[in-house]
């Protein structure tokens, strides 16, 4: 159960089918069983009318399930299928949203279902925040990197053109539905950076969790079900600690930018969408580390021990070259900066973070060199 100021809300986890089973072929087969689970959120949904909404690459393999069975529990079921990717997280597709809404005379007691990815459900969020001035929505994650971040917290939103996630609201779901068995579609370099989005939460929260993810590293990689919803409890417990405590970021939220300061110069650097966001935060977590270290906060052995982690799941270690100058001036350019001061969140300790403004320049300068040759 999520607690926020609106409403509290449950979050369901499941490992519906076996995950390893999967074969190519049996893939699409399977993935219509998959969500089967779906029974959980009808409770959640209150009027009659419901919308789904998805993408293009998504809808041949879950909407059909979930779509026939919330019409089997009696709902008036539409679907809206937008294109997929982030290039349409704009407010084009959240005209084609309402439009769908409007045509089929939805009403202020419908429901929007976000069947997808954190783009999905960033929008679809957003959708629901503002229809209306605000209705009901049910997230249904099917990356790892929303079932384990973005559908939990209330973040929603969209892009602008000059700027990423800079329109949006703060908008609860109702619910949240998080299936084991849609990794089994997953492309393995996706489910790898929402691997990164777990590391960093033991990094920041919980020592035993590292360790945990170190004796359990073989049994994710096979994709386990009953392990990988185990592990996704974990870090939805995590997040919705943090957003219990702050609910629109003045304080302890920040700590979930954990490597997302340094990973924000590698995606800017390189263009959004060389390094998939998850990728950019390992290695800029890398580079916090190391930070962390040479401020004398952890030890080598430490740094040693998470870059061994983090190449496990095949994710990258080292940033790309870039300029000192231009990486700090790309750091100076985040909107998590405040006042011209580049803040930081570093580690006390494994499972142990803070944010500081209060640092050495010529160690982040250090930092920043060491990769740059
Ligand atoms: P995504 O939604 O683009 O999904 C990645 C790719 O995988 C897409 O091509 C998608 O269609 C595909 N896909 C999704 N599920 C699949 C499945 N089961 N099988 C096969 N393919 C599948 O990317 P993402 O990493 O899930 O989310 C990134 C977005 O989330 C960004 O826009 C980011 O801003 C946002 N985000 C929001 C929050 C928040 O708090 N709201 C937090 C973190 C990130
Ligand atoms: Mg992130």
């Amino acid at each position: 159960t999520v607690h926020t100021q609106s409403h509290d809300y449950p979050i369901f986890i499941t490992a519906s089918g076996d995950c390893r089973a999967f074969t190519e072929q049996s893939a699409q087969d399977n993935a219509l069983a998959a969500l089967d689970l779906a029974t959980p959120i009808v409770p959640y949904i209150k009027g009659r009318q419901v919308l789904i909404v998805t993408n293009d690459l998504i809808a041949p393999l879950y909407l059909k399930g979930l779509q026939e069975r919330l019409a089997q529990a009696g709902f008036d079921v539409r679907a809206c299928v937008l294109p997929d990717g982030e290039q349409f997280k704009n407010q084009d597709s959240i005209n084609a949203i309402y439009d769908a809404l409007m045509q089929a005379h939805f009403a202020r007691d419908c429901t929007l279902v976000a069947l997808g990815g954190g783009v999905i459900g960033d929008m679809t969020g957003f959708a629901a925040a503002s229809f209306m001035r605000g209705v009901n929505f049910i997230q249904v994650p099917t990356t790892l990197l929303a079932q384990v971040d973005s559908s939990v917290g209330g973040k929603t939103g969209i892009n602008h053109a000059l700027g990423k996630n800079m329109i949006g609201a703060f908008w609860q779901p109702v619910a949240v539905l998080a299936d084991m068995a849609t990794f089994a579609t997953l492309p393995p370099r996706e489910f790898a950076a929402g691997m990164a989005e777990v590391i960093k939460y033991a990094l920041i929260m919980d020592a035993e969790f590292l360790a945990w993810l170190e004796n359990h590293a073989d049994k994710i990689l096979a994709k386990d079900g009953e392990t990988l919803a185990q592990m996704v409890h974990r870090c939805c417990d995590y997040k919705a600690q943090i957003v219990a405590a702050d609910e629109r970021e003045s304080g302890k939220r920040a700590l979930l930018n954990f490597g997302h300061t340094f990973g924000h110069v590698i995606e800017t650097h390189q263009g959004y969408g060389a390094w998939l966001h998850g990728e950019a935060v390992a290695a800029g977590m890398v580079q916090a580390l190391v930070m962390s270290y040479k401020l004398g906060l952890i030890s080598l052995d430490d740094v040693r021990r998470v870059v061994a982690l983090i190449e496990r799941f095949e994710l990258p270690v080292q940033p790309p070259k870039i300029a000192v100058d231009e990486a700090l001036s790309l750091m100076g350019h985040d909107k998590k900066v405040q006042q011209g001061k580049i803040r930081l969140v570093l580690l006390r300790a494994l499972g142990d973070a803070f944010v500081t403004a209060d640092f050495d320049m010529a160690i982040l300068n250090e930092v920043l060199t060491s990769v740059s040759d």
